[in-house]
């Protein structure tokens, strides 16, 4: 990782522990203290999370996958996966803060806490392997070499499926962030990349793996490419 992309890290992890604590944690729940933008992320989050609460019902045999989800924030997707039967699910995020409100919402949701395991980590950092690795809407803090270096991490991580949901690079989108009407990201604060996915599509298939099923979520404000990949080397 070049110099300053460590410095833009230690930035996101800085904003995620304070302000953008603040600000997702109110996002990712269903508090009424949130304005019409925030609402709409809100939306277009949960379609995210729901589609690939959908589509790891309809794979089946939850109760005998092992789960890896990177970036997991307050654990909107590992909560209810886990809730679902899941065999094993570990969640880690580079936010301490984000962390430590997964795990009180996992509390008094009433999850074992042997089936869903916290931790505060970067993607980086993350090692092991797992029937299935899934990492949703964190890539808008990754440029596109560091984004596609991270999907052949994450891919050398999973057995069988990797999971991955960015903000779509479109020529329309682009205009509009160029001319301020419109920002596809978490916050003001943090830079926001969309990628291009032609380029995320190669390094999975670098990695042994294959797009069987796209979607894209949105909701004003929110714009989100969601993938499912399959190992085809066996
Ligand atoms: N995946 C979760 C959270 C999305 S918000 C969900 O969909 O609900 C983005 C999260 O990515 C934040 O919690 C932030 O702390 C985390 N994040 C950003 N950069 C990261 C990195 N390099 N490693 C791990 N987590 C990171």
């Amino acid at each position: 990782m070049t110099p300053d992309l460590q410095a833009e890290k230690a930035e996101v992890r800085q904003y995620f522990e304070t302000t953008g604590f603040e600000r997702w944690n109110r996002i990712y729940s269903d508090s009424e203290e949130v304005n019409k933008v925030q609402r709409n992320i809100r939306i277009g989050h949960q379609k995210t999370v729901d589609e690939v609460l959908d589509w790891l019902q309809e794979q089946g045999n939850l109760e005998a996958r092992s789960f890896c989800d990177a970036g997991c924030g307050v654990g909107s997707l590992s909560i209810p996966l886990a809730g679902l039967g899941a065999a094993s699910v570990d969640a880690s995020d580079l936010s301490a803060a984000m962390v430590a409100e997964a795990s009180r919402r996992a509390e008094a949701a009433g999850i074992p806490k042997e089936r869903l395991r916290l931790g505060v980590s970067d993607l980086e950092s993350l090692a092991g392997r797992y029937d299935t690795v899934i990492c949703l809407d964190v890539f808008i803090h990754y440029p596109q070499e560091a984004a596609e270096a991270m999907v052949r991490h994450l891919a050398g991580m999973a057995e069988r499926h990797l999971i991955v949901s960015f903000a779509p690079f479109t020529p329309l989108l682009a205009l509009l962030k160029q001319i301020g009407q419109l920002f596809p990201g978490p916050s003001r604060t943090t830079r926001a990349y969309t990628l291009r996915e032609a380029g995320i599509v190669a390094a999975a298939a670098e990695a042994g793996f294959t797009p069987v099923r796209r979607s894209l979520n949105q909701a004003p404000f929110y714009y989100s490419r969601l993938i499912d990949f399959e190992r085809r080397d066996g």
